[in-house]
C-alpha cells in the first residue's frame, strides 16, 4: 500500500501554518477517535495515519525534510513517519482532545482504554574499583523489589468491565453530559485480583530479593547512571515492570589517581638511582611495566606509557599511564653515609644548576600530548 501525501491525510495545503495543522488533525482525530467508532478497524487507521501525518507536519525540522524529499526522507532512526501504535498517540498527542473525552487522556489511556501500571524505577549503587573499570565487571546484586507474588489470579474488573474506566451521565443547565474517570476499584487497570496469597497486598504484590546480574560496560565514570529496562520493580497484572537504575561510585585506589581516561602514578626512585640511571618497575592496572630512568633525572619528570589507562566509555581508544617521577631523599642516615654525602657537600655538581629551568607540571602534561 503506498502511503498518502501527509498534507493530504490531514487536508491542508501545503503552505498551511501550525495552528491550520493543528487545528485540522485535531478534527480528524476527534472524528476518528477509538471512542467513538469502538471495534471500526479502518477509522482505526484513519486515526492512526492523521498522528503519523500529524507526527512530521508539526515538527518544523521533520516538515522541511518531508518537504523537500518526501516519504523517503522520512527513513531510519529519529526521522518520524514510523507508523505509530495508539499508545504513542495517546502520550504524544493527548493533549490536543482537550477535555473532550473527560478525564482520561493526558495520563496515557481513553475512555474504555485500559490504564497500563508501570512499575517503579528502582536506584541502586555499585562500587567498582579502578581494575574493573578498566575491564568491565559483571556483578550479582541482591535487589529487594516490589513483585507480582506467585499464584496471583485475576479477572477483569466487574465495577469498569475491564474497561479501567467508570462513565457517569449527569444532568446539566445544558443537557446530559458524561464524563468518564478512572475506575476506583482497580485504579484503571481493568484488573481484579480473585486470588493471591495471603501475604501479598490487595494488588497481589509482595516484596522480594532478587539477584540481579549487571554487566558494567569498560570506562566508565564516577556518578555514571546505567539503565536496565525492566529491571526494577514489578507491575501489577497487566502491567509493565519499572527500570533498575545503576549509579557507578568510583572506589579510591592506593596506586593511581584518575584524570578521565588517564591514569597518574607517584613513583619513588632513590636518589643514587636518578643520578645514574637504573630500571624501575611501574605497576599497571594489570601486571606491571620496567621504565628506564634515564641518568640525570629530575624530581617531578613525567613518564607516559602509552594505552596503559582506561578505556573510554565510547570503547574508542585508551589512555595513557602517566608516571610521575619523584627522587626519594634519605630520611635516616648512618655515620659512614653522612660523612660520604659531606665530602660531596661543595661539589658544584650536587648543587642545583642555577639557569635549569623547571617547567610546570601541566607545561610537561602538555608537552607530553604536544
Ligand atoms: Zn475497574
Amino acid at each position: 500500500m503506498s502511503k498518502r501525501d501527509y498534507y493530504e491525510v490531514l487536508g491542508v495545503s501545503k503552505g498551511s501554518s501550525a495552528s491550520e495543522i493543528k487545528k485540522a488533525y485535531r478534527k480528524i482525530a476527534l472524528k476518528y477517535h477509538p471512542d467513538k467508532n469502538p471495534d471500526n478497524t479502518a477509522a482505526e487507521e484513519k486515526f492512526k495515519e492523521a498522528a503519523e501525518a500529524y507526527e512530521v507536519l508539526s515538527d518544523d525540522n521533520k516538515r522541511e525534510r518531508y518537504n523537500r524529499f518526501g516519504h523517503a526522507g522520512m527513513k531510519g532512526s529519529g526521522g518520524g513517519g514510523h507508523h505509530m501504535n495508539m499508545d504513542d498517540i495517546f502520550s504524544q498527542f493527548g493533549d490536543i482532545f482537550g477535555g473532550a473525552f473527560g478525564g482520561g487522556f493526558g495520563g496515557g489511556g481513553g475512555g474504555g482504554r485500559r490504564r497500563r501500571m508501570k512499575g517503579s524505577d528502582l536506584r541502586i549503587k555499585v562500587k567498582l574499583t579502578l581494575e574493573e573499570i578498566a575491564t568491565g565487571a559483571k556483578k550479582k546484586i541482591r535487589v529487594a523489589k516490589q513483585v507480582l507474588a506467585e499464584g496471583v489470579e485475576h479477572s477483569n474488573c466487574s465495577t469498569c468491565n475491564g474497561t479501567g474506566q467508570v462513565k457517569r451521565v449527569t444532568n446539566t443547565i445544558l443537557g446530559q453530559m458524561q464524563t468518564s474517570s478512572t475506575c476506583p476499584a482497580c485504579n484503571g487497570s481493568g484488573f481484579s485480583i480473585t486470588k493471591k496469597p495471603s501475604e501479598a497486598d490487595h494488588m497481589g504484590m509482595i516484596r522480594k530479593d532478587e539477584v540481579v546480574e549487571i554487566d558494567i560496560p569498560s570506562g566508565v565514570e564516577d556518578g555514571v547512571q546505567l539503565v536496565m529496562r525492566g529491571a526494577g520493580n514489578g507491575a501489577p497484572v497487566g502491567g509493565v515492570p519499572g527500570d533498575l537504575l545503576i549509579v557507578v561510585e568510583e572506589l579510591a585506589h592506593d596506586l593511581f589517581q584518575r584524570n578521565g581516561k588517564n591514569i597518574h602514578h607517584d613513583l619513588y626512585v632513590s636518589f643514587t638511582d636518578a643520578a645514574l640511571g637504573a630500571t624501575a618497575e611501574v605497576p599497571l592496572l594489570s601486571g606491571k611495566a620496567k621504565i628506564k630512568i634515564d641518568a640525570g633525572t629530575q624530581s617531578g619528570k613525567l613518564v607516559r606509557l602509552r594505552g596503559k589507562g582506561l578505556p573510554s566509555m565510547d570503547s574508542y581508544g585508551s589512555g595513557d599511564l602517566l608516571v610521575n617521577i619523584n627522587v626519594w631523599t634519605p630520611q635516616k642516615l648512618t655515620k659512614e653515609e653522612k660523612s660520604a654525602l659531606e665530602a660531596l657537600q661543595d661539589s658544584s655538581n650536587f648543587n642545583p644548576d642555577p639557569n635549569h629551568e623547571e617547567r610546570g607540571f601541566f607545561d610537561k602534561v602538555r608537552d607530553l600530548f604536544s
